[in-house]
């Protein structure tokens, strides 16, 4: 079966085709700036990329410009599009109504749409390539995978906010999640690395990337996320504070005359590992900063290490025990000084890391911890593109047993 997967920005396309017989990648690609002069669409086939100058004024004609890429007769991988058996599409919030990926129809076009106020960013975006797909692969199944959906066993006490109950009724403000794709991917990894099967698994997931978020897991289900109502809470990110005291934006409204859209801004963009160290929201380039005696860079990976490690703490506390930490994203599978200072920081939980073994694991599976370890650290490195495809697959092969 060939799946065809699509993740859409507000000006971006990405893609990848699989062969869902081997699980293989046929071709992937990226189609920036969307809806802007200068669109450029960098795909690759056959080990090959290629980068086109194209004209993609909105996402129906970037997306029928990667569709006639992928029968291309030079750089195409496909005889026909009619090959192209089921669609899969990224999609950021689901809210409380989705809980697993999901064939769409209307019904669930009204879910993305009544939950973009959640996702302003997002779903617009998502719901706009899936428009385009449906017009341009009328035929084909199209499904939905969401980013919350993991994140929908969270149980009341972890997701509800201790704020005035109406706040949860009538405006829907809880904790809801984001990178579930990612994690549940890195759950089932690790229940087959680990040799257990995913119902009896217990884990804490760590996506640190340029967005970050941890989940505790407890018999393969998500029993607390640290990203919450947006993903600008827990963590420190790239560029977004993570968790702060909620009196700073008053306090910063008031005292510094800030607007609330000059906060928003502040708190998502301009925090985090760019806020910290002045230099760059890269953590490649805050290790390298601090490596040449930058005391601001050495503090941003400092206060980074800490959050993290903190955050394993509390849910190793909340778990019913803990088979393994796992971490993915590209810091999780790059950074070896911040994963070396994760696992010194959480010594007292028993964690003894081996640096050997550090350095060996690098964008791939790889145990990071000494043997006599109490909790074994592992790299998983993510793939939230074949998850989506192998979802994608099983919905649409139940339609047909249906
Ligand atoms: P992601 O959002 O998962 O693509 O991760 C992006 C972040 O991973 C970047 O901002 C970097 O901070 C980090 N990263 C990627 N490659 C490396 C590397 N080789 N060493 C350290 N950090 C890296």
């Amino acid at each position: 079966m060939i799946v065809f997967v699509v993740n859409c920005g507000s000006s971006s396309i990405k893609y990848q085709l699989f062969d869902m017989t081997d699980e293989s990648v046929l071709a992937r690609g990226l189609l920036e700036r969307v809806g802007q002069s200068g669109s450029v669409l960098h795909h690759r086939s056959n080990e090959t990329t290629h980068e086109i100058e194209v004209d993609a004024p909105n996402h129906t004609v970037g997306l029928k410009i990667i569709l006639d890429t992928l029968v291309d007769p030079k750089i195409g991988v496909l005889k026909n599009i009619e090959e192209i058996e089921g669609v899969g599409h990224r999609v950021v919030h689901g809210g409380e109504q989705i809980r697993e990926s999901t064939l769409i129809d209307e019904n669930v076009i009204k879910v993305i749409k009544d939950n973009a106020s959640l996702a302003p960013l997002h779903n617009p975006p998502n719901l706009a390539g899936i428009e385009a797909a449906m017009s341009a692969l009328s035929n084909v199944p199209q499904v939905a995978v969401f980013d919350t959906a993991f994140l929908a066993t969270l149980p009341p006490r972890a997701y509800r906010y201790a704020v005035p109950r109406q706040w949860y009724e009538k405006y829907r403000v809880r904790r809801y999640g984001f990178h579930g794709t990612s994690h549940r991917y890195v759950t089932l990894r690790a229940a087959e690395i680990l040799g257990k099967s995913v119902e009896e698994v217990n884990l804490i997931t760590a996506h640190l990337g340029n967005g970050c978020s941890m989940t505790a897991v407890a018999g393969g289900k998500a029993i607390d996320h640290s990203m919450g109502l947006t993903p600008l809470e827990g963590l420190v990110m790239g560029t977004r504070s993570g968790d702060i005291d909620p009196a700073v934006i008053f306090y910063m409204a008031r005292t510094a005359g800030m607007s609330l859209d000059e906060i928003d801004t502040t708190l998502n963009k301009k925090s985090g590992l760019l806020g910290l160290s002045g230099v760059s929201n890269d953590m490649r380039d805050c290790v390298e900063a601090a490596k040449k005696g930058n005391t601001d860079a050495a503090l941003a990976m400092e206060v980074f290490s800490y959050r993290v490690a903190k955050y394993i703490g509390a849910y190793f506390a909340i778990l019913p025990g803990c088979d393994a930490i796992i971490m993915t994203g590209g810091i999780g599978e790059n950074s070896l000084p911040i994963r070396l200072r994760i696992c010194q920081l959480l010594s007292n939980i028993g964690v003894i890391p081996d640096e050997k073994r550090n350095e060996e694991a690098i964008r791939k599976v790889g145990l990071i911890t000494a043997d006599d370890s109490k909790i074994p650290v592992w790299i998983i490195p993510t793939n939230e593109e074949l998850m989506i495809a192998r979802d994608t697959r099983d919905v649409v092969k139940q339609m047909a047993v249906k």
